[in-house]
């Protein structure tokens, strides 16, 4: 059908920054605009809307809609702010495990125990513990997530599409996107979220290959492959990553 086809996820540029938005046409007369409290903005505009006509009722707006979305961030979960230093807790898929920092002959970080053993061969200084964790994460990530993408791919019965890349790229706002070259990018952070969240996240990326919209469609064949998935989103929303 013509109006699904033009169906999209969009993003247009206003005060310099980005703003990304679901355009999804219907047969109505109006073009509205609606920003949800899930910080989306959802664009629907009648079928015989042009792009350019969008894009200049969405500048008229901008100002409006980048005061919504602010209010909307207040609600949003914060990071819990950490210290580096002994005794506090650091997550790692979902689970808390206990960080224990020890001077040794190299820098390492090894989960023994039930703990985050970090060693240090210079003093044990919050920022360096702070570096090595970093580092362990960053090298867990891609193996996680491509794990993760596997079981998902193997779910998915979609014929002829290509298999994703994993990607991981730094994203304030959210926890997953897929370009239209067939990249998934996932947020770093998505490392400390249960495997379930993982898999949540790459599923909703791998529904837009067949959806590229948050439309009814969308959701339906999301449900049909991760059954709940509105617990799952809350989890991850509320986990205190
Ligand atoms: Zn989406």
């Amino acid at each position: 059908m013509m109006q699904t086809a033009k169906n999209d996820l969009r993003s247009f540029k206003f005060g310099g920054k980005v703003i990304d938005y679901d355009l999804l046409f219907s047969h109505r007369k109006t073009l509205e605009i609606a920003v949800h409290p899930d910080r989306t903005v959802v664009v629907k505009a009648p079928v015989s809307a042009e792009i350019s006509a969008v894009e200049k009722k969405l500048q008229k707006r901008a100002g409006w809609i980048c005061r919504q979305l602010e209010y909307f961030r207040q609600f949003e979960p914060r990071q819990q702010p950490r210290s580096f230093i002994g005794g506090e807790t650091h997550l790692y898929l979902g689970r808390q495990y206990r960080l224990k920092t020890v001077r040794d002959d190299e820098d390492s970080v090894k989960l023994i125990r039930g703990r985050f053993l970090v060693s240090c061969r210079e003093d044990i200084e919050p920022e360096g513990v702070k570096k090595l964790l970093k580092g362990w994460y960053a090298a867990k990530a891609p193996v996680q997530f491509n794990c993760s993408l596997n079981r998902c791919w193997q779910k998915l019965r979609f014929s002829g599409l290509k298999k994703p890349v994993i990607k991981i790229r730094q994203m304030p706002k959210r926890w997953g996107s897929l370009s239209a070259k067939g990249i998934i990018s996932l947020n770093p952070e998505l490392i400390k979220a249960p495997k379930e969240c993982i898999d949540y996240v790459v599923m909703h990326e791998l529904c837009h290959l067949k959806h590229h919209d948050h439309s009814p469609a969308f959701y339906s064949l999301l449900a049909s492959l991760v059954p709940g998935w509105q617990k799952i989103k809350a989890k991850l929303e509320i986990g205190h990553i």
